[in-house]
């Protein structure tokens, strides 16, 4: 099963102190950019989809896009996972888990704790009962252009009770960390992840990666951080890279879209080298 072997990395990355990415993505050239860079730097990565990103591309149709380009680009499948990110809706949660989803994340993160403990408990039962791993997420996570409230980041005296009553494997956190790219420098509050790994040996996840300071990537992933997501700087350069290609008189998408596909590809490689977990293929 995939969700054991990504459990194993898992394990492997908190013990060596290197982190997985998660990189999201709802076209096929996000997707074989990602891949490309997955192979050339010899490093496991969960791709994620969101409701949204899940339902343009169809619940369906994700794990076999995905498998069928890790058999035509001659990728090891078993480096490759899949992550229904921010699911919020527990039958959509449970379609992705239908569907070969390795990995599901169930945000309550906008209900109060008992209710998030509630819905999260619902969804890691539905997952354990099909042997899929799933990331339950503790405090707001703002969005660009948000204020930082210190009243809605994770506390610490919170964690135990939210990991032991739901039973996730995973958890999103907030310390300073927001989804998309932040307008001015972030400030990642370091010691609340350090009073809050003191709490858990639970797999900690940095959501909203893309615009981070490398410096703040690896201070966090030493102090326990083993999985980051990245989004929005893929899709930025999924734009910009469309845009300037579209320029040219050229119309034959095949011709079109390498370029983007290398863009994406250079990305994907950076942030795996920042994360260190180029080479870390368990054979
Ligand atoms: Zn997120």
């Amino acid at each position: 099963m995939q969700s054991e072997l990504l459990k194993k990395y898992f394990k492997k990355a908190q013990k060596e102190k290197w982190a997985i990415g998660q990189f999201n993505f709802s076209t096929t050239e996000q997707l074989k950019g990602i891949l490309l860079a997955a192979k050339k730097m010899k490093s496991p990565v969960i791709l994620g989809t969101s409701e949204g990103e899940s339902e343009f591309l169809g619940i369906f149709s994700v794990f076999h896009l995905v498998n069928n380009l890790v058999l035509d680009l001659n990728i090891n499948l078993k480096t490759i996972f899949l992550n229904f990110d921010h699911g919020k809706n527990l039958e959509f949660l449970k379609k992705a888990i239908d569907n070969n989803y390795s990995m599901v994340h169930i945000d309550g993160s906008l209900l109060c704790l008992e209710e998030n403990i509630k819905k999260t408990k619902e969804a890691v039962i539905l997952a354990k009962k099909n042997n899929v791993l799933i990331e339950g997420e503790l405090g707001i996570i703002p969005k660009t252009g948000e204020k930082i409230n210190k009243a809605n980041l994770t506390h610490s005296e919170q964690i135990r009770e939210f990991v032991d009553k739901t039973g996730i494997d995973c958890l999103a956190i907030s310390f300073g960390n927001i989804h998309g790219i932040p307008k001015k420098p972030l400030k990642i509050d370091f010691e609340r992840l350090k009073q809050i790994k003191k709490q858990t040996n639970t797999f900690l996840v940095f959501h909203g990666g893309s615009g981070t300071k490398s410096q703040d990537f690896k201070k966090a992933i030493k102090l326990g951080i083993t999985k980051i997501n990245i989004n929005t700087e893929i899709r930025m350069i999924w734009k910009d890279s469309l845009k300037q290609a579209l320029k040219g008189k050229e119309i034959k998408p095949y011709k079109i879209l390498p370029n983007i596909i290398k863009q994406i590809e250079k990305l994907v490689e950076e942030k795996i080298k920042l994360f260190g977990s180029a080479n870390k293929i368990i054979c």
